[in-house]
């Protein structure tokens, strides 16, 4: 088991090594999703999927600089006519590329209780995630026209047995570690000791780990892997670390993170050689009303600058975007 689990600590984790010449490149992953207050209790079917037609004003945003958005679609999308009208014709000529999300509360077979614990897929029985994981597969295939290569479970949660679905699946790259975070307080996975390089899952060139991006800045970021896990015990402790300069937790993405946070996470990431730098946000953030980042079309204006502004950075330093289909054409098999 341990040699297939994404998370397990006995995994040894053997970096994904890259071509000459690939350098550092970006990756931009789009959370898309059903709308639903993120507030209230989850639930199967008190969504909307309005949200979706802001896919269209995005993607144009994304083509104008040259690139290429990751959809990681969750059920109610992969059974979208309106975002199968959308996305097909970018997916078709490589200006896009389609993913998979699995919120599993939303995506049948549905025999679970809905609860936060089994709000992380890799949670539930292992026969019932493999279902829910094929049956969204195939509908994403029929609504979109491609097999998707990429996997995100919803909430991160991912679980000892995700890795075999996901290889069964054609899967080639899961993206559900999210580094540096713990969600095991509410019953999902700890992700704290993990690394934000790319690791091999079981054997390199079998399933590739592509942990979205986080980093520690401050003057005591080099400390970032101990003392930040030790803070989380001390929320106050945390905020003066912060305020202080000492040490701060940053996420690549618009959702929460100030500009002036995110460059610096940009710029420490570049400097430690990050070969991918994987950055989210989620679709409901297109569409005022829908997320806690995004209440108003200010909010929203200021979505789409944060956006330029790190890909202009970004663009300083010399980082490309990448994709998929070009990071899987890129790793070393030694
Ligand atoms: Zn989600």
């Amino acid at each position: 088991m341990s040699e297939s689990s994404i998370i397990d600590p006995a995994n040894h984790r053997k970096p994904v090594q890259f071509k000459e010449g690939f350098g550092q490149r970006y990756l931009l992953t789009v959370d898309t999703e059903e709308d639903f207050d993120w507030t209230e209790p989850l639930a199967r079917t008190t969504h909307r999927i309005d949200s979706v037609t802001r896919l269209r004003k995005f993607q144009q945003f994304c083509e104008g600089r040259g690139v290429v958005p990751v959809y990681l679609v969750d059920y109610p999308i992969a059974t979208s006519p309106l975002a199968a009208e959308l996305l097909r014709g970018p997916l078709a000529d490589g200006r896009a590329e389609i993913g998979v999300q699995l919120h599993p509360w939303v995506s049948p077979p549905n025999e679970e209780e809905i609860n936060q614990f089994n709000s992380f897929a890799g949670n539930l029985p292992p026969y019932l995630e493999r279902a829910k994981l094929l049956k969204l597969h195939e509908a994403i295939l029929t609504n979109f026209g491609q097999a998707p290569l990429i996997y995100r479970a919803g909430r991160y949660g991912i679980g000892p047995n995700s890795a075999a679905f996901l290889r069964e699946a054609g899967i080639a790259i899961d993206t559900s570690a999210r580094a540096r975070f713990d969600y095991s307080a509410t019953g999902g996975p700890n992700f704290e000791s993990l690394p934000i390089t790319p690791w091999w899952v079981g054997k390199p060139g079998s399933l590739l780990e592509l942990p979205l991006t986080t980093v520690y800045s401050g003057l005591l970021r080099k400390l970032g892997p101990v003392l930040f896990p030790l803070s989380g015990r001390l929320p106050a402790l945390r905020g003066a670390l912060s305020r202080a300069n000492l040490l701060e937790r940053i996420p690549l993405t618009p959702e929460g993170v100030t500009v002036a946070e995110a460059l610096r996470g940009v710029d420490i990431a570049v400097r430690e050689d990050l070969p991918v730098l994987v950055l989210s946000f989620h679709s409901p953030s297109l569409s005022p009303g829908h997320t806690p980042y995004v209440r108003t079309q200010a909010d929203l204006d200021d979505l789409y600058d944060w956006w330029r502004i790190i890909f202009a950075r970004l663009g300083e330093h010399g980082v490309q975007p990448t994709s998929v289909r070009e990071i899987m054409a890129s790793v070393a098999l030694a």
